[in-house]
């Protein structure tokens, strides 16, 4: 059979490269005219490396010639947010404060993926240090959604979910601060997975929030998220958060999945008040879904998560305002030159960073200043905590909890134009983020405009075969076709 790009997953591709029913060649070749094709519209990439993909694609053809093993993810095309390193590449933030930077070495996530035959096509467009959720703080570029594209795809990872959706990546990594994975992947349609905090290695990763962040993959199918985070996670000596625990083979783990009598726990408001009432009659459906196919439904009651949102922004910019100060026109990237050092450090941030990150490191240092530290950055810490117990209550009587990922479907570009209105996008997502929970988008239906519904499953942290069983049991039941239309 001749092989076609838009009907296969990383998985399937890899299988056939093994076995050698198509050639890596081909596949990154047919990856690179897709991308030409779309790539006019949707505008993913920051860069593109059709060469070194070539490059590495013949590689892997001649190794398997050879008889060598060629590894689980031999031949995938795969798209890397960029503020994930890749070695001799920009990394560039989607900010103009890192121009002329290049990352000197490799991510843990990248070396890892790419020992195991993953071909790098190129970097995804963010919003600048990862604050946003349309990709419109992006300083370099203007991403739009494959399903429409006068629509945002969704932020922080928007190129990464938009690669895929417009396949000209079949697996991309994100990062996941809030919701930057789950959202933008609600709004493209494709498979958005926030591992558990500490799971995967941070290492090579531009920190935002360090206590928050996760690197995680967006994916065409629920078996591509589980074999990427299998490859992906476990220990790293680099990071020194990335936990101990071995990491299962999670791919093994879901052809042993059986979801019968699993707890499925739900918090009634998050359908009654969802503001979309046809992201809340999905939502519904996936869940009543899940219960014919022989889970048990539970409600739950998550009071504290209510003020996610006020904590997330006191925490994450607390934490973005320390981690964003090495970027001083000194060390990395750009350098206003205005002749002493005080003034440059001054005239480097002050043209370097976009509104929005300033915003954040204003807030945040603020909430950490002597007199306003118990007041802001204390009692956020300490409602954190009460979140954390909420979920531990909730989950002492479900093994999951489900929901929409995000109150409503993709926006139009520029609609959004206050900070709160964009704040409150992550209102659902924010609350495992601030516990640690693994957590995961799954399209589960379309609006009546065509646009992807996503819904939010999620886990005890370290729960993620849980988690994994659940997502593909629906995926299989809900059988929907999630190609989007772009040319
Ligand atoms: N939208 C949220 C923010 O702007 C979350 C971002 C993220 O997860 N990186 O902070």
């Amino acid at each position: 059979m001749p092989f076609d790009l838009l009907k296969s997953d990383a998985t399937s591709i890899a299988q056939a490269v093994r076995d050698g029913s198509v050639s890596a060649e081909t596949v990154v070749s047919e990856t690179i005219k897709r991308m030409a094709a779309t790539e006019p519209k949707v505008g993913a990439f920051l860069q593109q490396d059709a060469e070194g993909a070539l490059a590495q694609a013949r590689a892997i053809d001649a190794a398997r010639k050879q008889g060598k093993p060629v590894g689980r993810l031999a031949g995938v095309p795969i798209a890397i947010k960029d503020n994930i390193h890749v070695e001799g590449r920009p990394t560039t933030c989607a900010s103009r404060i890192l121009d002329g930077f290049i990352a000197p070495y490799d991510a843990t996530v990248t070396t890892r993926l790419r020992a195991e035959g993953a071909v790098i096509v190129g970097k995804t467009n963010l919003d600048e240090f990862a604050m946003g959720s349309s990709c419109e703080n992006s300083a370099l570029k203007q991403t739009r959604n494959p399903w429409d594209v006068t629509r945002v795809p969704g932020g922080s990872s928007g190129g990464s979910a938009a690669a895929v959706a417009a396949r000209s990546a079949l697996v991309s990594l994100g990062t996941d601060t809030g919701g930057s994975i789950r959202l933008p992947g609600s709004f493209c349609g494709v498979v958005g997975m926030k591992p558990s905090y500490g799971r995967v290695s941070r290492y090579g990763a531009i920190a935002f929030a360090s206590s928050l962040d996760q690197i995680g993959p967006l994916s065409v199918s629920v078996r591509d998220s589980a074999l990427t985070l299998s490859i992906m996670a476990g220990r790293d000596d680099h990071d020194a958060t990335s936990s101990k625990r071995a990491a299962p083979d999670y791919v093994a783990e879901l052809a042993k999945a059986n979801i019968k009598g699993l707890r499925v726990g739900y918090v009634p408001a998050y359908f009654d008040q969802c503001p979309d009432k046809e992201v809340a009659k999905t939502c519904k459906l996936g869940l009543e879904r899940l219960r014919n196919l022989g889970a048990t439904l539970v409600e739950v009651n998550l009071p504290n998560a209510d003020h996610g949102i006020e904590v997330y922004y006191v925490v994450a910019s607390a934490e973005a305002s320390s981690n964003l100060s090495r970027f001083d026109g000194v060390r990395y990237g750009m350098r206003a030159d205005k002749g002493n050092a005080i003034a440059n450090y001054f005239a480097t941030r002050g043209a370097g960073f976009g509104t929005e990150v300033k915003r954040r490191i204003m807030l945040g240092t603020y909430a950490l200043s002597a007199g306003a530290y118990d007041e802001y950055y204390g009692r956020a810490s300490k409602v954190r905590t009460l979140i954390v117990n909420d979920f531990v209550r909730a989950f002492g009587g479900c093994d999951l909890i489900v929901g929409p990922t995000v109150p409503f479907t993709a926006f139009k570009a520029g609609e959004k134009s206050d900070p709160l209105s964009m704040y409150l996008c992550d209102i659902y997502t924010i609350p495992a983020s601030l516990a640690g929970l693994c957590a995961l988008s799954l399209p589960a239906g379309f609006s009546k405009a065509g646009l992807p519904i996503g819904l939010h499953l999620q886990a005890p942290p370290y729960a993620e075969t849980t988690l994994f069983a659940a997502a593909q049991a629906l995926e299989r039941d809900l059988g929907l076709d999630r190609l989007a239309p772009i040319a």
